[in-house]
This record gives C-alpha cells, sequence and structure tokens, in this order.
C-alpha cells in the first residue's frame, strides 16, 4: 500500500530523517506540498502573509525540490486547494480528502510546534489517518535536553549555559536517499493534485542589485542545491574566522552568515550548518569568532522550544508579560494605522529607520542590527501594536520563521524573554554607531 511523504518547511533531501525512514518503510510513496492558500489570506493589519519576496524565494525552494526527486525517480504533487472558506484549515483538509481517496492512510511529516501546525495535525488525527512526525529541523534532540520543555529556561543566557553544561552536540546529518519509491498512481485523485511545476505561476520581483541576499540569482535561490553551496562556500572561504565582529554589519553579503532564508524553508538543516562549523574549526582553527556561529544558532533554537512552551501566548498583545501591558490611550486606531503604514513605506521622517525599512521592501532580507532597530522604532517611538509590526515581517521576509519572529518582536517589545524588561534603541546613537558616514542610509536613498 502507498503511503504520503509531506513537505513543510523541511524542502531538503539532505538531513531528512523523516523522509529516510519513509522511504525505507514503503514501495510507494507520494511526495506531496500543499498549495498555499492561508498564505494568502489578508491579516487583520491589512496586508496578506505571504509577500512577493517570500512567496518568490519559497517557489524556488520548491522548483528545487521537484528537480532533485525527478532526479531520483520520482516526483513533486501539489495539493490543489478549492474551498478556502476556513483559510487555516483547507490546505489540510484537501490533503486529507487526497488520502481518503487514494487509500492511503499514513502519512510522513516533520514535526512543527506553532498553532496554525498543531491545529493541522489534530485535523489529519481526527480524520483517522496516521500521522508519523520527527522533529527534524532543530539543531539538538529535545528528548536530551536537561529539561523538559515545559521548563525551557526563559532567559536565553540561562538556556545557553544549561545547555553548554552537558556534553550534548547536535546528530551528524543524514545523506540524501539515493533512490526513492515508485510513485502510486493518482488517478484516483485526479483534479485534486497536480504536478508541481513553477514555470510562469510566479513572477520574480524586480531585482534590486543592492541585496544583501540576492536571491534572484545564482547561486542565492531558495534550492536545496544552493544552500548547500553557500553552506560550503562560506565555510571554504576565512568569513568565520571574523563573524563575530562583522555580524552587526549592513551591507553586502558577507557581514553574516547568511543561512537564515534556508533555514526558513527548510533547504538547510542547523545539524548540516553545525557539521560544516565543526571541519571548518578543525581546518582553521577555533575562536570567539567561529563560537559565535553557534551562539547564535542557540538562539534560534531557545525561540523554537519557547514557541513549543508557550504557543499561542506568544501571539497576543500581552506575551509573556505577567502584568498587563500599559497602552497609548490617546492613539486611536486610525492614528496607529496611518503610523505603521509610514513605518512599512519607510516614509516616518526617521532616515535610519526609512533606509532599512526600504531595504526590506527592496529585497526581502534585513540585517539583525536593523531588525532591530525598525522594530524598536515601531513599537516604542509610534507606540504601534508589536504584532504588526511581527505581521509584516511575515509577510516581507523571505527568511520568515514564526518562532524566530515571534519572539524577537516580543523580546524587543518587551513582552518576551529579555530580563531588562524589552529593548529601546535610540535611532540617532545607533545611527552614529553602526553608519557613521551615513553610508547606509545614503545606499537605500534616505539621507
Ligand atoms: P547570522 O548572524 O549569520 O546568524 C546565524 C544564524 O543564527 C541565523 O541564520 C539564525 O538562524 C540564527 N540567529 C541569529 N540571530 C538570531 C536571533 N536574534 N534570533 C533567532 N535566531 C538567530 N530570524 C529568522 O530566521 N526569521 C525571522 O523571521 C526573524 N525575525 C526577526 C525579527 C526581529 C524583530 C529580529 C530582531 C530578529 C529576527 N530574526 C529572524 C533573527 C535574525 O535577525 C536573523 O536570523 C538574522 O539576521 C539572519 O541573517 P543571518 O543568517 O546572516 O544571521
Amino acid at each position: 500500500m502507498a503511503a504520503m511523504y509531506w513537505f513543510r518547511r523541511d524542502l531538503r533531501l539532505h538531513d531528512n530523517p523523516c523522509l529516510l525512514k519513509a522511504c525505507q518503510q514503503n514501495d510507494m510513496l507520494l511526495l506531496v506540498v500543499i498549495e498555499d492558500w492561508h498564505a494568502q489570506s489578508t491579516t487583520r493589519w491589512g496586508y496578506t502573509r505571504k509577500g512577493p519576496h517570500r512567496l518568490a524565494f519559497e517557489t524556488q525552494a520548491l522548483e528545487g525540490l521537484a528537480q532533485s526527486l525527478q532526479a531520483r525517480g520520482s516526483d513533486l504533487y501539489q495539493v490543489v486547494v478549492t474551498d478556502v472558506h476556513d483559510p487555516v484549515s483547507a490546505g489540510v483538509n484537501a490533503l486529507i480528502d487526497v488520502a481518503k481517496r487514494m487509500g492511503i492512510t499514513t502519512i510522513y511529516c516533520e514535526a512543527l510546534f506553532a498553532p496554525d501546525e498543531q491545529r493541522e495535525d489534530a485535523q489529519i488525527k481526527n480524520a483517522g489517518l496516521t500521522l508519523i512526525k520527527t522533529d527534524q529541523s532543530a539543531l539538538l534532540r529535545a528528548s536530551e535536553l536537561p529539561f523538559t520543555i515545559d521548563k525551557t529556561p526563559l532567559m536565553f543566557t540561562e538556556f545557553r549555559k544549561v545547555v553548554e553544561s552537558t556534553d550534548l552536540v547536535p546528530n551528524a546529518p543524514h545523506a540524501a536517499p539515493q533512490r526513492l519509491p515508485t510513485l502510486p498512481s493518482v488517478d484516483g485523485a485526479m483534479n485534486a493534485l497536480r504536478l508541481f511545476r513553477s514555470s510562469g505561476t510566479v513572477a520574480l520581483p524586480e531585482f534590486d542589485e543592492r541585496s544583501a541576499f540576492p536571491y534572484q540569482r545564482a547561486p542565492w535561490t531558495g534550492a536545496e542545491a544552493h544552500a548547500l553551496e553557500h553552506l560550503v562556500r562560506y565555510f571554504g572561504s576565512d568569513l568565520p574566522q571574523t563573524y563575530k565582529g562583522t555580524r552587526n554589519g549592513m551591507l553586502g553579503t558577507d557581514y553574516s552568515t547568511k543561512f537564515s532564508p534556508w533555514l526558513a524553508v527548510g533547504a538547510l538543516s542547523p545539524r548540516q550548518i553545525y557539521a560544516a562549523l565543526v571541519d571548518h574549526e578543525q581546518q582553521f582553527g577555533a575562536n570567539d569568532d567561529t563560537y559565535w556561529i553557534w551562539f547564535e544558532l542557540l538562539w534560534r533554537e531557545h525561540f523554537r522550544l519557547l514557541m513549543q512552551r508557550y504557543g499561542t501566548r506568544l501571539f497576543v498583545r500581552n506575551g509573556l508579560a505577567k502584568q498587563p501591558q500599559p497602552l497609548n490611550t490617546n492613539l486611536t486606531d486610525k492614528k496607529a494605522q496611518a503610523r505603521l503604514e509610514h513605518w512599512i513605506a519607510g516614509k516616518t521622517g526617521q532616515s535610519f529607520i526609512d533606509a532599512g525599512m526600504c531595504e526590506l521592501a527592496a529585497t526581502g532580507y534585513l540585517s539583525n542590527r536593523m531588525r532591530q532597530n525598525v522594530a524598536s522604532y515601531l513599537v516604542n517611538d509610534l507606540e504601534v501594536d508589536w504584532r504588526a509590526g511581527a505581521a509584516w515581517f511575515e509577510h516581507a521576509l523571505i527568511d520568515y520563521d514564526v518562532s524566530s519572529n515571534q519572539g524577537n518582536w516580543a523580546y524587543i517589545a518587551g513582552v518576551g524573554t529579555d530580563p531588562r524588561g524589552g529593548r529601546r534603541f535610540n535611532p540617532a546613537k545607533q545611527a552614529r554607531d553602526y553608519d557613521p558616514e551615513n553610508t547606509y542610509q545614503k545606499y537605500w536613498g534616505t539621507a
């Protein structure tokens, strides 16, 4: 009998143990992604969840995946979503329908922990199907951490120290399957499935050659092959040797690792990065700069665990705060909306902030330094609800990741895990410190 493998945020063949398991346990395997209607639905703030850059980058990742599957004698199908009445459940309902029509009773997929994905899992189980999941885009094995998920330390420093006090190291990444099981006949699910073919379906946004992550050009596309090429290129270079000193940069492709967009679509796993980091340290030497790459990956890990621990609480205005957050009662909804729109358009009048927002809109990527600054400005200076900013990042970023995004926004808004109760960045001082010659602001045309 055939089974189904459902690709979610793991658009890769390497280091995909759940896919390996599905290949080993089945003679016939249908490989699918769900047509992403939910992402096209409009949020309460007035924009879609997935903007043109993210859509284009993810389409590149899917295209790369389909080609790799074809090279191994299989192919990628897309589940067609017709009833979009409830955008969250529509995709999975269509998936369940396909499984039932084809007599499939087992679905394999990666385990995800945000509330929408948890709801999807529950729908599949409620439909009487067997769901086999693997948590495979984390750095560490959650079951071996010296605490249970509900006891994950709230503060990053405490979390890091606890992890580093153990001998825990990431698993070695798995090789990609050489061959894939035969595809079952899809005759029973005609019209509910189509072969994934990207050509012509998504228009690439205009290419901006100023981009710090020029994904419209090889070797920066979302495909797994380009992720692997970047991994080899980055760790084969001197860049990791100076990472800690350059990571607060804002211009060019080299100041930080630039792994995040591939991590977000799952074209790369953090274990692959760790393995390449260890190889680099053996070859070129380990120092504080190379250690800092591990340190930053731990931030990602911490936010993933906090999403598992707190779920929906990371989406409410009060976040993890114990006390209700004070609201500016003079700020009407209309005024807040106008401020939000100026921020999005890079027209706040604060040229450092506006430069960051212009970069984000033009390229779908933004440095960590600028993310912190623009987020703080929206929350602390414009006094707009942090969740509107998080939702704009969800729309705009090619590396959008639900745990890192909600976690970082909540942190800056003072309703997350910052022991100092939120971060207020002074944009004038930040500009003096990080853009003393106005180079960045001139680059983006705001100074
Ligand atoms: P590097 O500096 O090279 O870091 C290496 C890796 O470490 C990154 O790829 C990422 O996986 C991880 N990392 C680094 N900093 C952080 C951090 N603060 N939190 C979590 N992981 C981190 N990152 C996302 O991947 N997706 C998001 O949606 C996202 N939203 C953010 C929103 C705000 C308001 C802020 C302040 C930060 C956000 N970040 C997000 C974290 C960080 O800005 C990006 O991961 C980083 O800039 C990506 O570029 P890089 O891969 O070159 O990072």
